[in-house]
């Protein structure tokens, strides 16, 4: 299978060294100059527990530099707010029988590649592995778990099963499910109950669990994020969620969230679809969400604050 990986930051880093590493066709864009002339001088530096993992997948800044591809896989692994645009990146390099495939956080990637390309293209699903962008050239491979891939409609298919033997096969356990948009709801109602909380308060993980008022502050996000969920006929893959959301602070509690660490470079987060669009999903639905709109609000006045264009 021919993979493009579009956005070769922290994850997508991590999944070109797998797959590279493998010996998978795995090519790289991303519109950072300095760390594709990296990639393709000194090569991909995967930095794991075990030591290091050095590759050299074809790497390039500007999609069109690929353009005889006809890939087969296109993994998005920008921020959400790049997703429209990596999208129609891939307009350029998918083959004609080819899928895209996003298990990035938060909610509207899926749907945005899929205005692009149609829905039966689109795989979605999340992934439990972690990893950060050290520097040019250079990943740092985090926590581990399994990757879930489906596809946006309908039950999986023999595509969606080889992606996931693809991924398992180069160390990055995935399985493939029907129940996508169950995962990423349950994955986002973690997020929006951590991430907004632990940048505003620039608290790690596990301190949320060490104050009432912060215990509180998760139930009343994450309980509207349940009533959502509910609204939008998604099934959550756990029972208590605030329980869950508080278990996983604990589980984590050293780790800095992605929009923490986020806020402390200065980067834009990816607010908008994480809490933001929990927000306008409560619009639509007609489910009022005043905690998660405060938090957002306050994320974009911190984000302005810090000079960060979102
Ligand atoms: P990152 O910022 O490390 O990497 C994103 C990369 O995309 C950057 O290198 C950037 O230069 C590149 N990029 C931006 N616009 C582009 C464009 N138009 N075309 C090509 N490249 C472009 O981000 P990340 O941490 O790898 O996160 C990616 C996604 O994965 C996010 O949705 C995040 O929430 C999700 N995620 C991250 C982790 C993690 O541990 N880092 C874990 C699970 C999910």
């Amino acid at each position: 299978m021919k993979i493009v990986i579009i956005g070769a930051g922290a994850m997508g880093g991590l999944f070109a060294a797998r797959l590279a590493a493998a010996g998978e066709d795995v090519s790289v864009v991303d519109v950072w100059a300095e760390h594709v002339e990296t990639i393709r001088t000194q090569g991909l530096i995967l930095e794991t527990g075990e030591g290091e993992v050095r590759t050299k997948p074809a790497a390039v800044t500007r999609v069109e530099d690929l353009a005889a591809c006809a890939a087969d896989l296109v993994i998005v692994f920008v921020k959400s707010g790049m997703t429209a645009a990596a999208a129609r990146s891939a307009q350029t390099i998918l083959g004609p029988v080819g899928r895209v495939l996003t298990l990035q956080n938060g909610l509207g990637n899926a749907e945005m590649i899929a205005e692009v390309f149609g829905a039966d293209r689109v795989l979605a699903g999340t992934t439990a592995q972690g990893a950060t962008l050290i520097g040019p050239g250079r990943i740092r491979h985090g926590g581990r778990g399994d990757t879930h891939i489906g596809r946006l409609t309908g039950p999986v298919d023999d595509f969606c099963r080889e992606a996931a033997m693809i991924l398992s096969r180069a160390g990055i356990p995935a399985i493939a499910e029907d129940a996508v948009q169950s995962l990423i709801w349950g994955k986002l109602v973690i997020n929006v109950g951590i991430n907004a909380l632990t940048a505003l308060l620039r608290f790690t993980n596990g301190q949320l669990n060490d104050h009432a008022e912060t215990r509180e502050l998760v139930k009343l996000a994450v309980a509207e994020a349940v009533q959502v969920a509910a609204a939008s006929d998604v099934r959550l893959p756990y029972d208590n969620a605030v329980e869950k959301v508080l278990a996983v602070a604990a589980a984590t509690a050293a780790n800095r969230s992605s929009m923490l660490q986020d806020i402390l470079r200065g980067r834009a987060t990816e607010i908008d679809a994480i809490n933001g669009a929990l927000v306008r999903e409560g619009v639509r639905l007609g489910v009022p969400t005043p905690v998660n709109a405060t938090l957002t609000l306050l994320i974009k006045a911190l984000e302005k604050q810090q000079g960060i264009c979102g």
